[in-house]
């Protein structure tokens, strides 16, 4: 198996968003409130204790290069402090939610998309990294659409 690194979104732009309670990268009012679903956190890749734990809601633009088509859309982070998931192994909370994953090349254009159903999550994942010009991925909720995590070789 090849080594990915899997990561939540930046801990400087939720940070950000908790202390100021905006989208960092928007200005519009970030919402705090009880979780009433199971998110997950953006952040630590968890998913939330319904009815216990408080989240906050903003709006997240995951493209980072220059020449990406943006796509913004709302992502959910705990209220309180959490650490960011970085690492080689697929996010376990992750694995039971409807996923697609989306492979972009360098320069922020996307590739491809396949959606999981059958098989692990994790193949999938490797099988669109292993893909020629895929530069890195992004995990999204097939659902919802929103995004959920990066994966980089
Ligand atoms: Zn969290």
């Amino acid at each position: 198996m090849p080594m990915f690194r899997y990561a939540g979104i930046p801990s400087a732009i939720v940070g950000e968003a908790r202390q100021s309670m905006r989208s960092p990268q928007y200005g519009h009012p970030a919402h705090r409130e009880v979780a009433t679903g199971y998110g997950p956190c953006r952040h630590c890749l968890r998913t939330f204790r319904i009815g216990q734990e408080e989240r906050l809601l903003f709006t997240y633009q995951p493209v980072q290069e220059p020449g990406g088509l943006p796509a913004p859309g709302p992502v959910f982070v705990h209220a309180g402090d959490c650490q960011r998931y970085e690492g080689p192994d697929f996010p376990p909370d992750l694995a039971g939610l409807p996923l697609v994953v989306e492979g972009f090349r360098t320069g922020g254009t996307l590739v491809l998309q396949e959606r999981v159903s059958a098989e692990p999550p994790a193949t999938v994942v490797a099988r669109v990294l292993g893909t020629e010009d895929v530069a890195y991925a992004h995990l999204r909720n097939a659902e919802a659409g929103c995004f959920m995590a990066r994966v980089e070789r």
